[in-house]
Order: C-alpha cells, then structure tokens, then sequence
C-alpha cells in the first residue's frame, strides 16, 4: 500500500489526520506528512481508504 498526495491540491486542513493519525500528521506549516511504512493492520488501511474517500478536495491517491 503506497499513499501520495497531490501538493498543489492539499491545503492541510487534516481531516486525512484525523481519521488516520498514525498515518498522517500536519506540521505548523500546515504541511502534510505520510509516514514511509503504512501498519500492515487491516484496521489502519480501511481507516487509510476513509481518509481518501474524506479528503474535501481529494487530493489523496492510493497505489496497491
Ligand atoms: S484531508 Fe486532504 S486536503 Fe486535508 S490534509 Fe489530508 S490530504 Fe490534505
């Protein structure tokens, strides 16, 4: 499972980090982070698909 993120459509509002927070993190700069290596956890990969169904402008893109 590979997570990107299209940076000229994310504005850093963190809805992504709030359903999947141990996936995503925004720092002070509203700047999104994905962590290198997604938990292989069932749990946190519906909760990863979530996040990319949520994100307002969809600028989250799954690779499997
Ligand atoms: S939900 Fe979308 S726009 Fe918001 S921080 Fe996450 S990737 Fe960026």
């Amino acid at each position: 499972m590979k997570l990107t993120v299209d940076r000229n459509l994310c504005d850093g509002n963190g809805v992504c980090m709030g359903i999947a927070p141990e996936v995503f993190d925004i720092d002070d700069d509203l700047t999104l982070h994905i962590v290198d290596e997604i938990p292989d956890d069932p749990a946190v990969h519906a909760r990863v698909r979530q996040s990319i169904t949520s994100c307002p402008v969809l600028a989250l893109t799954l690779e499997e």
